[in-house]
């Protein structure tokens, strides 16, 4: 049985902690836009006050979409490190070098993706 993935886990580990050093650094340039947004101030339009709450939830949004991502890259290094990583956290089968180049966070195979996503696992 061949995984590619399997064969290079210094180059899947490397590629883990550089998005997650990226991620981090996007992190702190946002945030400033997640300060809270003072309402009160007069100098402040309503229309304005709206465009800045809404790009408070969008900014907020991406920071929570990015801390789920930071906990999969987490997950993953934690897999690699317990030589769990390229199997299928569901159905232990492998999973596709194909799949965790594409993204190498996945845990779970095509299969099983598709399950859960679909909501009945
Ligand atoms: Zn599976």
């Amino acid at each position: 049985m061949v995984n590619g993935a399997r064969h290079k886990p210094k180059v899947i580990r490397n590629r883990l902690l550089e998005r997650r050093e990226e991620l981090s650094r996007l992190s702190r340039g946002t945030a400033a836009a997640r300060r809270p947004v003072e309402l009160d101030q007069s100098r402040v339009g309503r229309l304005s006050r709206m465009d800045a709450l809404q790009e408070q939830e969008m900014a907020k949004d991406t920071e929570r979409r990015r801390d789920g991502e930071l906990h999969r890259i987490d997950a993953a290094l934690k897999r690699l490190e317990e030589g769990d990583y390229g199997w299928c956290l569901s159905c232990g089968e492998p999973i596709p070098a194909a799949r965790l180049e594409l993204d190498p966070t996945v845990s779970l195979c095509v299969d099983c993706a598709e399950r859960s996503s679909a909501g009945h696992h």
